[in-house]
């Protein structure tokens, strides 16, 4: 704008084309021009009004988290100060329970916690939680409940944006802890910092907005499991988000990263929450953490972890329900066999560089990495030799040298099952290669590292679980069969990342709209989400829901959310996005069931149809807000079918309601058939009758039950035993008509890079 108003009469794009324009001023440096304007005007860089500065991305709700930049050598000495001081500290974590008393000794057993790129390296000591300071810290938890409850949300809140400027204070001690303890690249460990304080600030903004002034009732005390390789920011992001809504939480971390989660809790409570509203149980799964979740007191888990631990999780729940009847909400983020897609159009270059990062960056221990890369055939020779080029080129070695591109895999047990893994390929005559990372064995034989490995497979099938680590799988597709490949990679039943790499706009309508997986980025990486701009999680075999991140996870921590809260926080969200698919204003078949409903004096239905109909907000998508040069959409839409049970003909016809406003398909009981026949064509074509709902080919992904209590809990404990994914029961009283309507809608999070498609046009017409 200024090069504008200073005499320069066309963008710098398009001046290529200018004839008029001498070579020489064609070719000046911009940086130069920008300098020079300074010395005329005595600033330098002032920023376009209209671009946010990177603090100012949120706008005002919340700020942005701090970096710190690694390629400047003033900032390194600093942290190199920082570093030193977190290296020199004795970390401990103890359980942090409530109450002077319960000031655990520091007992003879405490067990050292090793540094997994060098196991000489002690970086603290832990001591396990006994099964009377987990009784101890139920009582207290459930004691302080109320008082939580009854804080202000603007003073909850309060408390996690301070917790949020103290991480930003302690960046480089945390940092520090990071690659100790959890053997983080210090890129990876930045990234995680500034994650927690993402979070943090996020649900603090959220509790302002959605919870001050409205009518809402937490769960209780709620219980946080968490996994070790994001061991600060998911495990901030889950308290934070429970404390938030009014819960006083029971942290359980994994037993491989304590003492960051110990060094988060004395943050949270040094910002002012209450000792007894969070206490750190350090321990075992099998103990310290089933022992939690079998407490008749705890009204809520929070998980993330494998698919397999989630699937016990479930079923111990499933027999129980609050003392208002409510099943327990157990929100399960789990495992994903991610694959991304790359046509002969992608540009290969870009494509190498963002499986780098996707599938070895973190050593491959994100959930939401590469591990199958489906390359069509005719470009998969390029992209195989180019990319195995690069992997020469990355560093594996201890994470503590700023030069480490791959750290190490946490724990010995890990290792071993991904060398198994490896050589269970090899030896089935699969193409295994590991071309040598320049790190050497010398940085690596003190710990636990597996090299970036990649194996070239002839199906998608052979692969039968997820493999956690630097492991990348290649599949060449036929450009015809592409269709096909999409329906294998849904067939997994996971559904948590997908990458596609394309230039063809059909090609991406095509896979978006077909994809089922929570968050899909295309022509970039598929790692590192961002809190409230890729809200983060998966369906199917990969999460329950809601997203991390997002604008419904807060409603899924209260026992009574406000009304009309679906509406309220999509509309906040962001603009109205446009995607090829248009939602129905008033779906048709909803529209019948109403004129059904008045013609046959069913007044609450034809009630409860004009109520969801205009609070429906499926289909609807939003732009969240981001850096320039992407665009991230997310979008809301029905869940496939909808089991719904009820004994009274009027509670069927609420539910019916609720599932046909939201676009979704509902699944009876064939008890219900004389019913079914009553109604309009239209809506019966959105019924699906069942002999007997608990056999495992009976598709539904979600559950409605109008019943008693105890009617609720044979339906909980018969879901629990189905196979496959998770399924989330909303049960209701006979007579209640309040459906949360977001329990039967699917988030999904789309990620474009459009730079690769010739950059974010709108900057060049800026005002
Ligand atoms: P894990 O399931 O072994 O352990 C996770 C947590 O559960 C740990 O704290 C553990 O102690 C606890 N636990 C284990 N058994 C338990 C039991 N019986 N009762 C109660 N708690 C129990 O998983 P992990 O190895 O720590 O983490 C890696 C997994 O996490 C991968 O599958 C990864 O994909 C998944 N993950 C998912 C997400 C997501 O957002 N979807 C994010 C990160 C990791």
């Amino acid at each position: 704008r200024r090069l504008l108003e200073n005499g320069a009469n066309t963008s710098f794009v398009n001046r290529i084309a200018d004839t008029s324009l001498p070579l020489d001023e064609l070719v000046q440096d911009p940086v130069q021009t920008v300098e020079q304007m300074a010395l005329r005007e005595g600033t330098l860089g002032l920023p376009h009004p209209s671009i946010a500065t990177p603090p100012d991305l949120y706008g005002v709700a919340r700020r942005n988290s701090k970096g710190v930049d690694l390629a400047c050598d003033t900032a390194l000495q600093a942290l190199h100060v920082e570093l030193l001081r977190s290296a020199h500290t004795e970390w401990q974590a103890q359980p942090l329970l409530a109450g002077a008393e319960a000031k655990a000794e520091w007992a003879e057993s405490a067990q050292p916690v090793l540094n997994p790129a060098d196991l000489r390296d002690p970086v603290g000591r832990v001591q396990e939680t006994t099964l009377a300071g987990v009784e101890w810290a139920m009582q207290a938890a459930t004691e302080a409940a109320p008082a939580w409850a009854a804080t202000a949300p603007a003073q909850r809140a309060q408390a996690l944006e301070q917790a949020a400027d103290l991480m930003e204070q302690q960046l480089g001690v945390l940092m520090g802890l990071l690659v100790r303890e959890a053997g983080k690249t210090c890129a990876n460990a930045v990234a995680e910092v500034r994650e927690a304080v993402d979070f943090l600030r996020y649900y603090a903004a959220q509790a302002r907005r959605d919870l001050a002034d409205l009518p809402h009732r937490p769960l209780g005390p709620v219980v946080c499991i968490s996994p070790w390789n994001f061991p600060l920011a998911i495990f901030t992001g889950q308290v934070a988000a429970a404390l938030a809504a009014g819960n006083p939480v029971l942290a359980k971390p994994a037993e491989q990263t304590p003492l960051l989660a110990a060094q988060a809790v004395r943050l949270l409570r040094q910002a002012g929450v209450p000792d007894a509203v969070l206490q750190l149980l350090p321990g075992r799964g099998e103990t310290v953490g089933a022992t939690l979740v079998a407490d008749e007191r705890v009204q809520g888990v929070m998980f993330t972890g494998s698919t397999e631990v989630a699937r016990l999780l479930q079923r111990q729940l499933a027999g129980r329900l609050s003392p208002s009847g409510r099943t327990i909400p157990l929100i399960a983020e789990t495992g994903g066999q991610n694959a991304m897609i790359v046509d002969s159009s992608a540009l290969v270059e870009q494509v190498v560089a963002d499986v780098l990062a996707s599938a070895f960056d973190s050593a491959g221990q994100r959930c939401s990495a590469l591990r199958v890369l489906c390359v069509q055939e005719e470009a998969a020779d390029r992209v195989l030799q180019m990319l195995t080029g690069a992997m020469a080129e990355l560093r594996l070695g201890r994470p503590d040298q700023l030069h480490t591109d791959v750290g190490p895999v946490i724990d010995a047990e890990a290792r071993a099952g991904l060398l198994r893994h490896i050589d269970a390929l090899r030896a089935q005559g699969r193409r295994v290669q590991q071309p040598l990372g320049r790190g050497g064995l010398d940085d690596t034989r003190h710990g636990h590292f597996v090299p970036p490995t990649v194996i070239e497979l002839n199906s998608l099938s052979e692969l039968q679980r997820e493999v956690f680590g630097p492991v990348l799988h290649v599949l060449r597709y036929r450009r015809e069969a592409l269709p096909e490949l999409l329906d294998q990679i849904n067939a997994t039943g996971y559904g948590l990342t997908l990458g596609l790499h394309t230039r063809i706009d059909e090609t991406i309508e095509r896979v978006v709209a077909g994809a089922h997986a929570g968050n899909v980025y295309v022509n970039r990486n598929m790692v590192g989400a961002v809190v409230g701009v890729q809200p983060f999680g998966g369906e199917g075999l990969s999460g329950t829901g809601p997203k991390a991140g997002g604008p419904l996870y807060l409603y899924r921590l209260l026992a009574q959310r406000p009304e009309a809260a679906l509406t309220r926080s999509l509309d906040e969200v962001g603009a109205p996005a446009q995607t090829g698919h248009q939602p129905e204003v008033l779906p048709a078949a909803l529209q019948a069931l109403a004129e059904w409903a008045e013609r046959n004096a069913q007044t609450a239905v034809a009630a409860s149809c004009a109520q969801w109909g205009a609070q429906a907000r499926s289909g609807h998508a939003r732009l969240l807000c981001g850096p320039t040069g992407e665009r991230n959409v997310y979008t809301l839409l029905p869940r496939e079918a909808v089991l719904c049970l009820a004994d009274q003909e009027g509670d069927r016809l609420i539910q019916l309601a609720a599932v046909l406003a939201v676009g979704s398909q509902a699944v009876w009981p064939d008890k219900a058939q004389a019913l079914l026949q009553r109604l309009p064509d239209v809506v019966q074509g959105r019924i699906v009758l069942c002999s007997d709902w608990t056999r495992p080919e009976t598709h539904f992904d979600a559950v409605l039950h109008h019943g008693e209590p105890a009617a609720l809990r044979q339906v909980a404990l018969r879901v629990a035993q189905r196979p496959g994914p998770i399924v989330g029961i909303t049960g209701l009283l006979p007579g209640d008509a309040a459906i949360p309507l977001e329990r039967l809608l699917v988030e999904r999070a789309l990620s474009v890079n459009t730079a690769a498609a010739g950059g974010n046009a709108s900057l060049m017409t800026l005002a």
